[in-house]
């Protein structure tokens, strides 16, 4: 078959292409607590709920919002830490024929504003941290329905787990008039009927989630993703992962499930396999490190800053980590330091994928069992099309060519929510154009050199940053590295970099330069260093490389 290399890589069981079912997504868990009704699908801090038990409360939920006459297809926004609540909410939603919106707990009222009217929204659940946020952003339109989980009800929240929530910012002391209804979640799961109930859905058609994306370059657009896509990419995933054992696999979850990454391949992935969530509500290394030593998870799907926090942990070595046996890093380029490195502590495999909200998101990943290339994303997922092709005319390009990214398959999302020209622009004839650079190999593995806007064009030379950052990567004093454009009054622009180093470790900018100048062509060698305490970061852990162009520019306005 042409161009489709990668189709001898995946072992003869995995098919190629699959019957994926036109289905509710909620469906999976549905179908997970029929056969594993007594299996443990949560544990938060210790206490564990079962299938039977969760799916109990989602039909609570959803018969709930149906009892307020939600009508399907209507947006709910679902504001919430990784917790029961919200995957109650999120599950009860699709059940009840809703569209879940899911809002990012660190927003400020600004954000959540252009995000709530963007999509349109009727109704969000919170916690109550939280709802002062939600009233003051919401002053000027109103939601009909604020549903309301206390961080004690239910399960209680560990207080050192929670986001850090300024209370006085978020006027919590402040006498707060609501516009809107304001109920409480844990009333509306005790009155309400634990009857089986679901909403027909089209999942070619219907829309599951409006997932917003892009909010690192001005406001963020929404991605409509459909049952199917959901559906499709939780299936693509698992039978990359054919061998996962079904109704015993441990996941943690500490990817947020406010970011497409941790929807599809945490909670989707492992309620379809009958598996288990260990939920931590945030990244915090020490309750990581020590959840994988007592709860002993099997899979860790994480950001590469995640497996970099663990293998710098001064302490690290006093944890047994040998649980882990997959961990598939996503949402950035993981090192290849990192990647050694951290399967030599844990004894497990870390493996190296790709993609984006656009495609709910996977589309690219490593091998597990058979060949795998360090530095390359891997191949193309089951039923997924991959080409490079020339930006600007859509032409493929020569095998190894650099070149745009573009996909096709059943994941790609429906288009842009109520924006029309970005959606011609990113979906010519299915395919969706990533705006990623990158290339393939002889073998159909594909390597990501970079976002097509964060190519650094000095003197007329390509500079991809993250080929840079794999340099300053393997200095032995380097913990973090990022690498930006910055304006040159000569060149267009030359190489920045921002360095954090390891805790204890001082190296001078001379230093780092002549380490670079060994190891690279000298236009790619960084003029300028910049030593930082931390990177900004997303909460997913992506550096936002915009951010400290954004600051470089301010300067010049300055000066
Ligand atoms: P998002 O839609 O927020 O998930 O961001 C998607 C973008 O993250 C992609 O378009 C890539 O630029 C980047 N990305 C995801 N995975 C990788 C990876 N393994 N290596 C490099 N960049 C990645």
């Amino acid at each position: 078959m042409p161009n489709k290399p990668w189709l001898n890589d995946y072992p003869h069981e995995v098919p190629h292409t699959y019957d994926y079912p036109n289905q509710n997504l909620a469906k999976f868990l549905v179908d997970s607590a029929a056969a594993y009704p007594d299996h443990t699908v949560l544990d938060f801090m210790g206490k564990e709920i079962s299938y039977s038990s969760l799916l109990k409360s989602v039909y609570r939920f959803a018969n709930a919002l149906l009892r307020l006459g939600i009508r399907k297809g209507e947006r709910v926004a679902i504001m919430l830490p990784n917790c029961p609540q919200g995957i109650i909410a999120y599950y009860g939603t699709l059940l009840a024929g809703g569209v879940v919106v899911m809002t990012n707990p660190l927003y400020v009222p600004r954000e959540i504003e252009h995000q709530l009217t963007d999509a349109g929204v009727r109704m969000i659940i919170t916690m109550d941290a939280l709802v002062n946020r939600v009233n003051k952003a919401m002053e000027k339109h109103p939601l009909e329905y604020t549903i309301v989980t206390g961080m004690q009800d239910y399960l209680p929240f560990p207080k050192n787990l929670l986001y850090p929530i300024k209370a006085k910012k978020d006027g919590m002391s402040a006498k707060v008039i609501y516009s809107h209804k304001v109920l409480s979640f844990k009333k509306m799961i005790a009155q309400s009927s634990e009857e089986p109930c679901e909403v027909k859905i089209n999942a070619l058609e219907d829309i599951a989630l409006i997932q917003y994306t892009g909010g690192t370059t001005g406001f963020a657009k929404g991605v409509m993703l459909t049952h199917m896509n959901l559906i499709s990419n939780t299936i693509q995933a698992q039978l990359w992962f054919y061998k996962a054992k079904i109704g015993e696999e441990s996941y943690l979850a500490a990817l947020p499930f406010f970011h497409v990454f941790g929807l599809t391949v945490l909670l989707n992935q492992a309620i379809y396999i009958a598996g288990k969530l260990i939920l931590l509500p945030r990244f915090e290394i020490n309750q990581v490190l020590k959840t994988i030593d007592e709860q002993k998870p099997t899979i860790f799907p994480g950001a590469p800053t995640m497996y970099i926090a663990i293998i710098n942990h001064a302490e690290v070595q006093k944890y047994d980590l040998s649980s882990i046996e997959i961990c598939v890093s996503g949402a950035a380029p993981l090192p290849i330091e990192v990647q050694e490195k951290f399967e030599s502590i844990s004894g497990g495999k870390l493996i190296e994928g790709y993609g984006l909200t656009e495609a709910s998101p996977v589309t690219h990943v490593n091998n597990i069992w058979e060949k795998r290339k360090s530095g390359s994303v891997g191949i193309p997922v089951p039923d997924t099309e991959a080409r490079i092709v020339n930006a600007l005319t859509g032409e493929e390009l020569p095998l190894g060519e650099i070149g745009e990214l573009v996909v096709r398959g059943p994941q790609v999302m429906k288009g842009y929510w109520n924006r029309p020209e970005d959606t011609a622009a990113s979906l010519r004839d299915g395919w969706l154009f990533t705006g990623d650079l990158a290339r393939m190999d002889e073998d159909g593995f594909f390597f990501i050199l970079d976002r097509r806007k964060d190519l650094i064009i000095a003197g007329g030379y390509n500079i991809y940053p993250r080929e840079v950052e794999e340099v300053l990567f393997e200095h032995p004093n380097v913990e973090e590295a990022v690498v930006a454009g910055i304006v040159d009054p000569y060149r267009g622009e030359s190489v920045k970099a921002y360095i954090v180093l390891k805790k204890g470790c001082t190296t001078t900018e001379a230093d780092l330069k002549s380490f670079c100048k060994e190891r690279l062509a000298v236009y790619k060698v960084p003029k300028v260093y910049e030593f930082r305490e931390t990177l900004p970061k997303t909460l997913v852990g992506k550096v936002l490389r915009r951010k400290l162009i954004d600051e470089e520019a301010e300067k010049l306005v300055d000066q």
